[in-house]
């Protein structure tokens, strides 16, 4: 590839594009609390990283936050931001999926404010990221951005603002669009597939790119939309495929989160069908800081993952305190390069 970007969102305040979103709804929150408005707290369910936006923004606010989070599903720390920002934090036994139902049967009896990108506040603050990318681009349309979906918010946040720009007359076209899914959990991918014949949800399976383990999307309606006006495509990537993308892209100076592995996945796949063109301007995006993924990197430079052959891995080896020993794994290590 000759044109190749990763546009990084997660190097923000709380390591997600999450807080692109959260910003907005927080501030358009407290202000409705100004003025009176029965308001006692911010509610979401979430895959661990709306929680830590939610909860970071709120606390410097103060504004009560309470997340639902499916109960060991999520990364330590994710699970540590929340605690540390002094959210109430409730551990459910149960998915997302479960969360989230839980979440809007709640909110529709007490008054707390649903923070979840359903709300059109967080999609506005997200489209900021497709803004940016025309912006450092100069204003030339890439061909290509590609972006790891679950709940589906963002894909349609990207859509509208590059839409926007393309109204304002910013710019002269649309990108096309590319939603990247987890192969263990690809109810959009399956629809596309089925020719947008028929939506049916699916039951989630653990991936490593535990942000989109997500069966129901809330906003799957939204990136239809989305990828239908943006001759947009849909693909999938098995936990082996991003595992790998994510080792590949690591081992060039990166540290990405296993989400956009997804989204590399998604890239290779279509680079290699011919689909993007050696040429194009292709954008992926990155949606979390790697930090926050650590113990899938773990698992996978130990090569500790059941099934995977975790081909890119780079253990540590293990050599005694000791001058030769050194001597003799580094020159192996170096091999000719190293003076005889
Ligand atoms: C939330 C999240 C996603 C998915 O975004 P959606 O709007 O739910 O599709 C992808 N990657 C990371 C790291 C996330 O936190």
């Amino acid at each position: 590839m000759n044109d190749l970007w990763v546009k990084h969102c997660g190097i923000s305040h709380t390591g997600s594009f999450k807080d692109l979103g959260m910003t907005v709804l927080v501030s358009q929150v407290n202000r409705l609390r100004k003025m009176k408005r029965p308001v006692v707290g911010v509610g979401c369910a979430s895959t661990g990283d709306t929680s830590a936006a939610l909860s970071a923004y709120c606390a410097s606010a103060g504004i009560p936050s309470i997340v639902f989070l499916p109960a060991n599903k999520i990364s330590i720390a994710q699970l540590v931001q929340p605690i540390a920002n002094g959210a109430f934090v409730l551990s459910i036994d149960t998915d997302f999926d479960g969360c989230m139902k839980l979440i809007r049967e709640v909110t529709a009896e007490l008054p707390i404010y649903l923070a979840n990108s359903l709300n059109s506040l967080r999609l506005e603050g997200q489209k900021t990221a497709a803004i940016e990318i025309l912006q450092q681009f100069d204003w030339e349309v890439p061909h290509w951005v590609i972006v790891p979906g679950g709940n589906l918010g963002n894909i349609y946040a990207f859509y509208k603002g590059f839409k926007m720009c393309h109204e304002l007359g910013l710019v002269d076209r649309m990108p096309r669009l590319v939603c990247a899914q987890a192969a263990n959990a690809n109810p959009l991918y399956l629809y596309y597939k089925s020719g947008w014949e028929e939506f049916k949800p699916v039951k989630a399976n653990s991936t490593f790119a535990s942000a989109i383990q997500i069966g129901d999307p809330v906003s799957i309606d939204r990136a239809v939309y989305a990828l239908k006006n943006s001759n947009g495509i849909v693909e999938e990537a098995t936990e082996e495929e991003l595992m790998d993308a994510m080792a590949q892209a690591d081992s060039t100076g990166m540290f990405i989160c296993p989400h956009t592995g997804v989204a590399l996945t998604a890239l290779i796949k279509l680079r290699n069908s011919g689909v993007v063109g050696p040429m194009d301007r292709t954008v992926v995006v990155s949606t979390a800081r790697g930090l926050k993924f650590t113990q899938s990197k773990v698992d996978y430079h130990s090569k500790a993952i059941p099934d995977m052959a975790c081909t890119f891995a780079n253990p540590p080896v293990q050599v005694k305190a000791d001058f030769g020993a050194v001597m003799d794994v580094l020159k192996k290590y170096l091999g000719d390069k190293a003076p005889k």
